[in-house]
């Protein structure tokens, strides 16, 4: 299985990680870790990270990218992954494709997890206060300026990936503002959900299309079909549904068919309309 998880800093993205490695036995890979690791081990991509890392900007993708190409190339990686933090920038999700799709594999699914960004901020002064009280050590970027900038940047580069991934039809967004717990369950669900469809679509020979993103799959990869078939079905129901003129409004606000005439009353009405001539 191998799963992204989308969401801004403090969303919980690595909680939840931990409890599908504990449930899937796949890896976590965050690069915000792996990036931490490096800085802290003076690597010359950690010496490039750290001051960055430090300001609350996005590391450039080249090293970003790099760095996941040649971890999920690692044997422990090979059951599956969840990412934690990558990809955060469209280019980042595009060069994932790519590596994934020289490997012949696909993402399974892609996890938001959404949440109000001022309760975040609340919620990060909070944790980074108890930490502070349980005398732990704090990373260099957990203070409410730093968190700003973190926001900000996920608001600029990464909240596009919502859409990107959308239209790719993998995407499945989730209330992070709800208990722990229930976020897990709400995962869950969304997980078994997306193997459900992957499961019916090998089934058909690849040939499901995506409900919501009108695309079909056709071996591991998702293309965009010629045909628009969303469109042309409610186009055919528009016209089935067509009201006449003389239909109304329900109190519900749906229109409602034109009142049944009987044959009597249309023969009167006919009438009516061909009379002035008759009377010429
Ligand atoms: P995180 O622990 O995921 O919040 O990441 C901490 C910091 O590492 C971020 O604020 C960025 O500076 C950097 N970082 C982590 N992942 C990425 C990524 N995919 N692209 C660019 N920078 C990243």
């Amino acid at each position: 299985m191998r799963i992204v998880l989308l969401g801004p800093p403090g969303a919980g993205k690595g909680t939840q990680a931990k409890e599908l490695v504990t449930k899937h036995g796949i890896v976590q890979l965050s690069t915000g870790d792996m990036l931490r690791a490096a800085v802290a081990a003076g690597t010359p991509v950690g010496l490039k990270a750290k001051d960055i890392m430090a300001r609350g900007d996005l590391v450039p993708d080249e090293i970003v990218v790099a760095i996941v190409s040649d971890r999920i190339s690692q044997p422990d990686a090979k059951r599956g992954f969840i990412l934690d933090g990558f990809p955060r920038t469209v280019p980042q999700a595009a060069a994932l494709d790519r590596m994934l799709a020289k490997k012949g594999l696909s993402l399974d699914a892609v996890v938001e997890l959404k949440v109000d960004p001022d309760i975040l901020v609340r919620r990060i002064a909070n944790r980074v206060e108890q930490m502070k009280l349980r005398g732990e050590s704090l990373r260099a970027d957990d203070n409410a300026e730093v968190l700003k900038q973190r926001l900000a940047a996920y608001a600029a580069q990464t909240a596009p990936l919502v859409e990107y991934y959308r239209g790719q039809g993998s995407l499945r967004s989730i209330d992070g503002m709800a208990s722990i717990e229930d976020v897990t369950s709400a995962i869950g669900r969304a997980l078994a959900d997306a193997a459900f469809r992957r499961g019916s679509a090998r089934k058909t020979g690849r040939k499901a299309r995506n409900s919501s993103s009108g695309r079909k799959r056709v071996g591991r990869k998702a293309v965009r079909s010629k045909k628009p078939v969303k469109k042309v079905k409610r186009a055919k129901a528009a016209t089935r549904r067509k009201p006449s003129s003389k239909a109304g409004r329900t109190k519900a606000g749906r229109t409602k068919s034109a009142p049944r005439r009987s044959v009597r009353n249309r023969q009167k009405s006919n009438k009516a309309v061909r009379s002035p001539r008759l009377t010429k």
